[in-house]
């Protein structure tokens, strides 16, 4: 309810207060078309009931609507409207391509309809399409776009809107919690405050056995949070030094992916950023099928598919190590390793995981060199140096030493029933770096 602009302006032109909340679900297409996961449209319904139940006790109607597919949301949306007599709709813009025929289709209607509609900015800092170079032309190169986007920042600050007026009470917090995320804007603003308050992360990021980073990206994804209440928070207790900081140029990576999408609409369509990436991946089924199922014999690698199996979450230096292994090491398509993110995040971001995924295969904008190939060993003894994390989602090797848990011995490995290597891992470096080369 908080920095929500359509339900902020909606109240402000209602003499303060909206007739209706209304939210129409169209979960299989959201299935279809972004692969989206269980624990994400869990996430989401709870937090939609949440949200109705709030406006309910508010004395403002929620009501939820279900469409089958994006086509049937105009018809639905606009009967729903003009049954209940209203003449002002406002909501705020989705970016993406299949979502914003959508909403043209709604526009159709509504105009038809004589139904006025207003269109709001919730989900980043500034609209799509207005960071870029003097020429119009979008960055490809993540640097400089930040660059950009700090000047844009220092000269007109985004600032969130507060919830609005009727909203009189501080949201509870609920029970509720889906794969151990808690449900609730009073939870996802108690996380961003507890981890701006302390926090090691310039140090501690790389750490999944440390978990230094803030593990909001669930609630960004949904729009629990948005980009701009984070800034905000960030400046509010670290000060103006905050636009500098390492944890925001990672909230300045989701707008760059966002708005590569929405400059280049190819990539929402499967394809890679760059023409001449090779389309043809020669990496065979049962080296994905034991990625998939975290039984790689690689103990960090086994670690980061299994936390998000469990968790719907993965530590961003596994969600680098993991895919590296998968498109780099195994040669494996990268559009799988993305597809099987979305269908098991719980923070699954069309825009983000399909920019990680081209950083990782060196397809994409900004990428990592083709050469740069994780050695999943030498990540592990650097970033999980004790094993913790190893031992937390790997049980098999609970009670293996320090120093033989990143690589145990055959042996080992059959005394505790954890698989031996699927890839022979110079071998494999050696073949894919010709391969990535040519
Ligand atoms: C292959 C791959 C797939 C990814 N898929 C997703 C995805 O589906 N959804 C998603 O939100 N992030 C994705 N990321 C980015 C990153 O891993 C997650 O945003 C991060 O791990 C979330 O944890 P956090 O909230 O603790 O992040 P923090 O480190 O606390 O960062 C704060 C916020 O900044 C944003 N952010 C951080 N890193 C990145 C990044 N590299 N790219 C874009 N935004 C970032 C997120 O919204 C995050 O919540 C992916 C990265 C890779 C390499």
């Amino acid at each position: 309810m908080a920095d929500n602009p359509a339900l902020f302006q909606a109240s402000q032109c209602a003499q303060g207060r909206p007739k209706a909340v209304v939210f129409v679900h169209c979960q299989n297409q959201d299935r279809l078309l972004h692969h989206e996961s269980e624990a994400k449209q869990t996430m989401r319904t709870a937090h939609v009931k949440d949200l109705m139940s709030r406006c309910q006790k508010h004395g403002v109607k929620g009501h939820e609507l279900d469409a089958a597919t994006y086509q049937d949301v105009a018809p639905l949306l606009t009967d729903f409207l003009i049954k209940h007599g209203v003449t002002d709709v406002h909501w705020n813009v989705s970016t993406l391509l299949n979502e914003q025929r959508r909403d043209e289709a709604v526009k159709v209607l509504l105009k038809q309809a004589g139904i006025r509609f207003h269109e709001h900015q919730a989900n980043y800092l500034f609209p799509l399409g207005q960071v870029r170079k003097s020429d119009g032309g979008m960055y490809h190169v993540f640097t400089p776009y930040k660059k950009q986007m700090l000047a844009r920042l220092y000269q007109h600050m985004p600032l969130p809107v507060p919830a609005p007026e009727w909203v009189t009470q501080t949201p509870d917090s609920t029970e509720t919690s889906v794969l151990g995320w808690p449900v609730g804007e009073a939870a996802a603003t108690q996380r961003l405050h507890d981890f701006l308050e302390s926090n090691d992360y310039a140090n501690e990021r790389d750490r999944p056995d440390v978990g230094g980073t803030s593990q909001l990206s669930p609630y960004l994804a949904l729009g629990i949070l948005s980009a701009r209440q984070c800034l905000a928070h960030a400046i509010q207790v670290q000060g103006e030094s905050a636009m500098e900081s390492v944890w925001v140029s990672e909230l300045v990576w989701r707008e760059f992916y966002a708005d590569l999408f929405w400059e280049y609409p190819k990539l929402v369509m499967n394809q890679t950023f760059k023409a001449q990436a090779k389309d043809l991946w020669p990496g065979p089924e049962h080296l994905f099928d034991a990625w998939r199922k975290g039984v790689t014999g690689f103990p960090l690698v086994d670690a980061g598919i299994r936390q998000l199996l469990q968790t719907g979450w993965m530590h961003n230096r596994l969600r680098m190590v993991t895919a590296s292994f998968l498109c780099k090491l195994c040669l494996v398509d990268w559009r799988m390793g993305e597809r099987f993110f979305m269908q098991h995040l719980i923070d699954g971001d069309f825009a983000s995981n399909n920019g990680g995924w081209q950083w990782s295969s060196s397809t994409g904008c900004d990428a990592a060199p083709f050469f740069r190939i994780f050695n999943p060993e030498t990540q592990s003894r650097r970033f999980d140096p004790n094993g913790d994390f190893i031992a937390e989602f790997v049980p098999e090797l609970r009670g293996v030493s320090a120093k033989e848990i990143h690589n145990p011995s055959p042996e080992t490995r059959k005394q505790c029933g954890y698989p031996m290597p699927v890839i022979d891992y110079k071998k494999s470096r050696e073949s894919a770096l010709l391969w990535h080369k040519n």
